[in-house]
């Protein structure tokens, strides 16, 4: 274990606006049967239970949307635009944080819209969103302008929230998440070696390694599972995301370690794959856990393959972390 980077860093930390959302801390929980199916120790594997922090049906956009929104960032502001895919839940929690706070949110989502909505379709109306449709990833970022400027001209006033809140002031939900897990880890006793987390646009992982780092703790490496983007781009993705988090905290620019994994993608982002069906399953009836098929089925899969061939030995310890998607398991 290596010394805490700063002190003056979390002082500095806790002094960032921030308006709490989900419930926290989120459960740091074994599951001795699932990990037993793996072919690990009882006591081998910890979940970290972000799917379950309580708002808006949860996952990770929740701790990052905590400082995206935070109270100076919100003045003068009538409307939340964000964009995402169809099946996004980015764009879910950012509805359900529009409705908490009483401003209006238009989503930009890329994809056909469903004729009968389920999942986080379902929910983006329920949380009384309006939807924009765009026909490609590339044609977001222009429509959010386009929605912002015209918001600007009826008199209100847009706040953009980027792609999956990943921005280096959502990463620092995920820095507050390394601080909170660091600590829960000193209750449970464990002595994890890596940390499996599902990972796409970034802020999550860069947060996290930060974090980490800043806690004292480069000892556990983090493997990012992609959902969609290369190797390459996780690292370079994260590294900026920390690096302008770092900067924001007067931090040192360095991170616990992060291993991107591409392997696990499938046939393509939001389709399932047979891997990830299989760890579904096997979440499900030996821990009672859902994981969707989107994200978390995947960092399992990627799991279980780490397990299996030897790169996690049988006697290591190992935390999934948990970071929601629930809705599309009834999508
Ligand atoms: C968005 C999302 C991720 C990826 O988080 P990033 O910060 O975008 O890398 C992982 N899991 C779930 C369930 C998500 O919704």
């Amino acid at each position: 274990m290596n010394a805490p980077i700063s002190d003056a860093s979390w002082t500095r930390f806790d002094g960032i606006g921030r308006t709490p959302l989900g419930f926290e801390p989120t459960p740091l929980i074994p599951a001795p049967r699932l990990a037993g199916a793996l072919g690990l120790e009882p006591a081998g594997l910890l979940l970290k239970m972000d799917a379950h922090n309580g708002f808006g049906l949860g996952g990770n956009k929740v701790r990052k949307l905590e400082y995206e929104l935070a109270p100076h960032r919100l003045e003068g502001i009538t409307h939340l635009v964000t964009s995402g895919g169809v099946q996004s839940n980015h764009a879910r929690v950012t509805a359900a944080a529009a409705a908490r706070l009483g401003l209006e949110c238009v989503l930009v989502l890329n994809g056909p819209e469903p004729k009968i909505p389920s999942g986080n379709a379902l929910l983006h109306r329920l949380f009384g969103a309006r939807i924009v449709s765009v026909d490609s990833r590339e044609a977001r970022d222009p429509a959010m302008e386009r929605v912002a400027e015209e918001i600007r001209t009826k008199g209100g006033r847009a706040l953009v929230i980027p792609l999956g809140a990943s921005s280096p002031l959502g990463a620092l939900g995920y820095v507050r998440a390394a601080r909170e897990f660091v600590g829960q880890l000193a209750e449970v006793g464990g002595r994890p070696t890596t940390i499996f987390i599902a990972s796409s646009s970034c802020g999550t992982v860069a947060g996290l390694t930060l974090g980490l780092a800043m806690a004292g703790r480069s000892d556990i490496r983090t493997v990012g599972v992609s959902a969609d983007v290369s190797e390459g781009e996780i690292l370079e993705r994260a590294s900026i995301l920390s690096a302008g988090a770092a900067e924001l905290l007067g931090a040192p620019d360095l991170t616990a370690p992060l291993i991107p994994e591409a392997g696990f993608v499938g046939p393509g982002y939001g389709l399932p794959s047979p891997e990830g069906q299989e760890a579904q399953a096997r979440f499900a009836r030996a821990a009672g856990v859902i994981v969707d098929p989107v994200y978390t089925a995947k960092a399992a899969a990627a799991m279980h393959a780490w397990i299996e061939s030897g790169r996690i030995g049988r006697d290591e310890r190992v935390v999934f972390w948990h970071t929601g998607g629930h809705p599309a398991v009834l999508a």
